[in-house]
C-alpha cells in the first residue's frame, strides 16, 4: 500500500483498506466498495477520500495539508495496479470521481466521469477500444472515445465550473438538428469531434480559460467540486427534509472507469437480491446492453429484465447471481447492486442495503430469521412503527391514472371513497342506507361526531394535524384530509368548489389521508390484511400470507421485550373493545366531553343557565345515571384493566350554540313577536361565557372549581359504575384524572371532595379508585414535586404541554406558519406530532424525576397524541414512564416501538 507515512492524518483509503462499518468516514458508497473489494469481488480499483477531508475543506476553503500528497501516492498505486497512467496519450487510465455520504442522498451531489481524457488521450482511448474490439469496430471505438470526451467536458463544465448546463444541451441539439435526427446514437465520431469543439468554446466563454488538459488538474478540480456539492442548495434542502446532520460532509470515491458501452458484449444494470416491493425471493433487476449507467437513468432505450442476461452472457449472469447470494449472506439483508459488464467482464460498481416497502420490510425480516441470518431482536430493529402504520390503512389501487384536484394535510392515513355530504345528519342517514360517505366541512366540531362515525372519511378545508377533525379521525382510525384550502366549502348550498369545478351533495370523491390528496370520482380501495389480523379475523398460523405471519411473529417478540405498557385513548365502549383487540392494556385517557352532547345537550344547557336554587342540582341529578351507564359500558369492555377517566375539560360554551347564530335567531324571533325568553337567557349566558382565548380560559379543573357539583357528579358516576361492575362479577380499576392542573392546591381541593364521595360510594365493595392528574400546564411540570403529594399518578397531556410550552395555539398554527418553520429547519417535524425532546420533553423529564422523588411509586403515563408517535415512544421509554396511551389504531405501533426501544437501548428488558 502506497499511503505516505510522512503525513500525520490519513485522508485517503484504498478500497482494500476500508470496510462497511466505516460509513461515517468513507461514506456509504466508499465503505461498501471497500467491503466488496475485501470479499474478493470484482470491484474496479480505486480509493476514497474521507469525509474528514471534506469537512476540513469546507471549514477552511482549502484542501487540508497532506491531502494532495496522499492522493498522489494512491493514484500511483492505482496506476501500477492497472498498468496504465492517468490520461496517458497511448492508453489512458480514466477515473470517475463520485460523491458518497454516510446517508444516501440520491442525485443530490456531483459525479464526474471519464476524468483523464484530453485532446491526446482521446485518440489513445479510441485506439485501445478499437484494437481490443477488432478492426471492424474501430469506427465505433472512435465514436465511443469522442462521446466519452464530450461527456467529460459537459459534466466537468457544469459541475466543476458552473457552466450553465443548457448551453451544452443546446449545442447537442444543434448537432442532432444538423444531422437531421433526434437520437444521440445517430451522431458519428466526426459529429462528436465537432461537438467537442463546440463544448470547448462554451467552456472558454463561461470560464475565461481553456478546458484543462492536465489530467491531475482535472482530478483535483473534480474532487473539490464534489466537496463543494455538499453545500449545494438542493443537498441542503434534502438534508433538512431527511433530518441528516449538516456537518457530516461527503467522501469522494476515485474509481477506475469501466465501460458498458463498448459493444454488444458490454452493458450495465441494477439488481435487487429480493423483491423490494413484496419481499419475495427471486431475481429482480434490469439490464441494458451496450450502455452506461446514465443511459439507463435517461431512459434512452428500454431495459430488459435481468433474467435475459442469461441468454446474452451466461458466464457473467452466473457470476452475478453467485455474487448476489454472497452479498445477501454477508450483509444479512436485501442488497441493491449496480454493475457493468465490459466486454464480457463483470464489474461491481455499488452495493448497499436496499430500500424497500413497508410490507417487504416485515416479510424480509421474517425470512431472514427463518434463514438463520438474523435473530428476532435484529428483525425487530429492522422494521418500524411508521411502516406498520402504513400497513394498517386501506390503500387506493392507483393503477389507473387519477389526478388529484387538491392537496391538504394527510391528517389521518388511509384511503376512502364515497358520496359527498355536508352535514352530520345526512352522513348518518346515508350511512344507515349502506352508502359510503365522505363528510366535507370547513372544520368539524364535537357536534359532528355522529357524522364522523358514520362517514368513511372526513375532508375539511381548514385546520391542521391537531385540529378537531384530525384528532378525532385518528382516534377512530378513519381517513381524514384536513386543511385542503383550495376547496371552498359552502355548507348551506351543499356544495364545494375546487379547481373551477363544483361538487354537490351526492357526487363521489376519494381522499388519501396519507398523502393529503383529494380526487374526484371513485378510486378503488383495498382493505388492510394487517388490520384483519389484529382484529382476529385472520389466523396467522393457518393462512398463507407471508406479511401477516411476519407481522405476527415480530409483534409477539416486541410484546415480550417491551417495558412500557400500552394503553389506549378511548371514549366509547366500541373504541375500547377495538383497542383491546389491538392489544391495549387499559385506557389511559377516557375523555368525557362527548358524554355531554347529543340528547344531553338540553341538560347541559339547564346546568349552565341554572339561576334558581335547585336547578343546577336537578340537571346534575339527571346527568348522573347517564354518565354512570357510559362508564359501566367502558368498564365492562375493559374488565380487569385500568381505566383513566378524565373529568370534563373543555370550556362550557362549547356545549352552547355559536354566538352569532343565536343572536340572529333571537333577533329574527323578536321581529316576529315570538316568545324568546328562553333564547334570550341562553344568549346572555353565551355572551357571559365568551372568551378571547378559550384554550387558556375557563376549562379543566378551573371549571370544576367554579361550577359546584359538576366534578362531584362525575366522580360519583365513576365510583358507582365501578361498584356496579364489581357486583356483576367484573373487575373495574378506575383512575380519576383531573385536567389542566397548574398548582397543587387545585388538585387538593378536587381531591378532598372526591375522596369523600368515593369513600361513601365504594364502601366495602373492594373497588379501589386512584386519583391523579394530567401534567399539561408547564407550571405543573415545574412544580411536579408538590403536585405528586396529592396525585397517585401523572399522565402527561403533551398536546397542551406543547401548546403552552411553545405558546402555539394547537388549532391554528399548523396551517398558519409551520410550513415556514419546517422550511427554515427551525423544526424538522411538527412538535405536535413528535415530542420536542429539548423543550417540552425536558418538562416531561423534570416532572417525572421530581414527581417520583416526592412519591416513589408514582405511576407515570402519557396520553397526548405523542403516545402513538414512534420517535416519542422511544423518548418516553428513556424517561422511564410506565405506559403510553394512544388512539386505538396506534396501539400496535406503540407496542412495536416500545419493543424496539428496548432493543435499541441495548436492553434485554423483558416484562
Ligand atoms: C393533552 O392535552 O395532551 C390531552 C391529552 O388532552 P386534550 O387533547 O384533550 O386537551
Ligand atoms: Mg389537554
Amino acid at each position: 500500500m502506497a499511503a505516505q507515512e510522512t503525513v500525520d492524518h490519513k485522508y485517503v483509503y484504498d478500497f482494500s483498506e476500508g470496510n462497511k462499518e466505516l460509513k461515517e468516514l468513507l461514506g456509504g458508497k466508499g465503505a461498501n466498495l471497500a467491503e466488496m473489494t475485501n470479499l474478493g469481488l470484482p470491484v474496479p480499483p480505486g480509493f476514497t477520500i474521507t469525509t474528514e477531508a471534506c469537512q476540513a475543506y469546507l471549514a477552511t476553503g482549502r484542501e487540508p495539508d497532506g491531502l494532495a500528497g496522499q492522493i498522489e501516492a494512491h493514484l500511483e498505486s492505482l496506476e501500477r495496479a492497472m498498468g496504465k497512467r492517468l490520461g496517458d496519450p497511448q492508453d489512458p487510465l480514466l477515473v470517475s470521481v463520485r460523491s458518497g455520504a454516510k446517508f444516501s442522498m440520491p442525485g443530490m451531489m456531483e459525479t464526474v466521469l471519464n476524468v483523464g481524457l484530453n485532446d491526446q488521450s482521446v485518440e489513445g482511448l479510441a485506439r485501445q477500444a478499437g484494437g481490443a474490439a477488432g478492426q471492424a469496430a474501430s469506427g465505433g471505438a472512435d465514436r465511443f472515445a469522442w462521446d466519452s470526451y464530450r461527456r467529460l467536458i459537459q459534466m466537468f463544465g457544469k459541475t466543476v465550473c458552473e457552466v450553465p448546463g443548457e448551453e451544452f444541451e443546446h449545442a447537442l441539439d444543434d448537432a442532432k438538428h444538423a444531422k437531421g435526427t433526434h437520437n444521440d446514437l445517430d451522431l458519428d465520431a466526426d459529429d462528436l469531434r465537432g461537438l467537442v469543439d463546440a463544448y470547448k468554446k462554451i467552456f472558454l466563454k463561461h470560464t475565461g480559460r481553456e478546458f484543462p488538459q492536465q489530467p491531475r488538474e482535472q482530478l483535483d478540480l473534480a474532487i473539490r467540486a464534489v466537496f463543494e456539492s455538499w453545500n449545494a442548495e438542493r443537498a441542503v434542502l434534502y438534508r433538512r427534509q431527511e433530518r441528516i446532520p449538516a456537518d457530516l460532509g461527503t467522501a469522494v470515491n476515485v474509481v477506475t472507469m469501466v465501460f458498458g458501452n463498448l459493444g454488444p458484449d458490454s452493458g450495465t444494470g441494477v439488481a435487487f437480491t429480493r423483491d423490494p416491493a413484496s419481499g419475495a425471493q427471486g431475481i429482480y433487476g434490469d439490464y441494458l446492453a451496450n450502455a452506461q449507467g446514465e443511459d439507463v437513468v435517461a431512459g434512452i432505450r428500454n431495459t430488459v429484465p435481468l433474467q435475459e442476461l442469461e441468454q446474452l452472457d451466461k458466464a457473467s449472469y452466473d457470476e452475478l447471481l453467485g455474487i448476489m447470494a454472497r452479498l445477501e449472506e454477508h450483509y444479512k439483508d436485501l442488497c441493491d447492486i449496480e454493475f457493468t459488464i465490459e466486454r464480457g467482464k463483470l464489474w461491481m460498481l455499488q452495493t448497499r442495503v436496499g430500500k424497500r416497502t413497508a410490507a417487504a420490510a416485515f416479510v424480509i425480516a421474517g425470512q431472514l430469521v427463518d434463514e438463520g441470518l438474523i435473530d428476532l431482536d435484529e428483525a425487530l430493529h429492522r422494521v418500524n412503527g411508521a411502516q406498520l402504520a402504513q400497513l394498517m390503512f386501506p390503500r387506493f389501487q392507483l393503477d389507473h391514472e387519477f389526478q388529484p384536484v387538491a392537496k391538504g394535510i394527510g391528517a389521518s392515513p388511509g384511503a376512502a371513497s364515497g358520496t359527498v355530504v355536508f352535514t352530520s345528519a345526512r352522513a348518518v342517514e346515508l350511512a344507515a342506507e349502506g352508502e359510503s360517505v365522505i363528510l366535507v366541512r370547513r372544520e368539524t366540531n364535537p357536534d359532528d361526531l355522529n357524522g364522523m362515525i358514520a362517514a368513511k372519511g372526513i375532508l375539511t378545508s381548514r385546520g391542521g394535524k391537531t385540529s378537531h377533525a384530525a384528532v378525532v379521525a385518528r382516534g377512530m382510525g378513519k381517513t381524514c384530509v384536513s386543511g385542503a384550502d383550495e376547496i371552498e366549502v359552502n355548507v348551506p348550498a351543499k356544495r364545494f368548489t375546487v379547481a373551477g369545478q363544483t361538487v354537490t351533495e351526492g357526487d363521489v370523491v376519494s381522499i388519501d389521508g396519507t398523502t393529503g390528496k383529494v380526487y374526484l370520482g371513485e378510486v378503488p380501495v383495498m382493505p388492510s390484511e394487517v388490520v384483519q389480523y389484529f382484529e382476529g379475523s385472520l389466523d396467522p398460523e393457518h393462512i398463507d400470507n407471508a406479511l401477516v405471519r411476519a407481522v405476527h411473529r415480530i409483534m409477539t417478540h416486541a410484546d415480550g421485550k417491551r417495558r412500557l405498557a400500552v394503553r389506549t385513548n378511548a371514549d366509547t365502549g366500541a373504541d375500547a373493545s377495538r383497542a383491546r383487540r389491538f392489544g391495549a392494556e387499559g385506557i389511559g385517557l377516557c375523555r368525557t366531553e362527548h358524554m355531554f352532547l347529543g340528547d344531553r345537550r338540553e341538560l347541559v344547557e339547564r346546568l349552565i343557565l341554572a339561576r334558581a336554587p335547585g336547578e343546577r342540582e336537578a340537571a346534575l341529578a339527571a346527568l348522573l345515571p347517564l354518565q354512570r351507564a357510559d362508564f359501566e359500558e367502558i368498564f365492562r369492555e375493559m374488565d380487569g384493566l385500568p381505566v383513566t377517566v378524565r373529568l370534563i375539560d373543555p370550556p362550557l360554551h362549547e356545549f352552547l350554540p355559536p354566538l352569532e347564530q343565536l343572536a340572529v335567531n333571537v333577533a329574527v324571533a323578536q321581529e316576529r313577536g315570538e316568545d324568546v325568553a328562553k333564547e334570550e337567557a341562553l344568549l346572555a349566558a353565551v355572551r357571559r361565557m365568551h372568551e378571547e382565548n378559550p384554550m387558556l380560559g375557563l376549562r379543566g379543573v378551573r371549571l370544576g372549581l367554579v361550577i359546584p357539583g359538576l366534578f362531584a357528579m362525575q366522580v360519583r358516576a365513576i365510583a358507582e359504575a365501578a361498584v356496579s361492575c364489581a357486583r356483576n362479577g367484573g373487575v373495574a380499576k378506575p383512575e380519576i384524572m383531573v385536567p389542566l392542573v397548574g398548582a397543587v392546591q387545585e388538585l387538593e381541593t378536587v381531591r378532598a371532595e372526591a375522596e369523600k364521595i368515593i369513600a361513601e360510594v365504594v364502601g366495602d365493595s373492594g373497588v379501589e379508585v386512584l386519583i391523579g392528574t394530567m401534567i399539561e400546564v408547564p407550571r405543573a411540570a415545574l412544580t411536579a414535586g408538590q403536585i405528586a403529594e396529592a396525585a397517585e399518578f401523572f399522565s402527561f397531556g403533551t398536546n397542551d404541554l406543547t401548546q403552552m410550552g411553545w405558546g402555539f395555539s394547537r388549532d391554528d398554527v399548523e396551517g398558519a406558519f409551520f410550513w415556514r418553520y419546517l422550511e427554515l429547519g427551525i423544526f424538522g417535524i411538527s412538535p405536535f406530532e413528535s415530542i420536542d425532546r429539548d423543550g417540552v420533553g425536558r418538562l416531561v423529564r423534570i416532572a417525572a424525576e421530581e414527581g417520583r422523588a416526592a412519591r416513589p411509586g408514582l405511576k407515570l403515563g402519557v396520553c397526548g397524541e405523542h403516545g402513538g408517535d414512534p420517535d416519542s415512544v422511544h423518548f418516553f421509554h428513556e424517561v422511564g414512564l410506565d405506559y403510553v396511551s394512544c388512539s386505538p389504531f396506534r396501539v400496535p405501533v406503540a407496542r412495536l416501538e416500545a419493543g424496539r426501544a428496548v432493543v435499541e437501548t441495548g436492553g434485554s428488558d423483558s416484562r
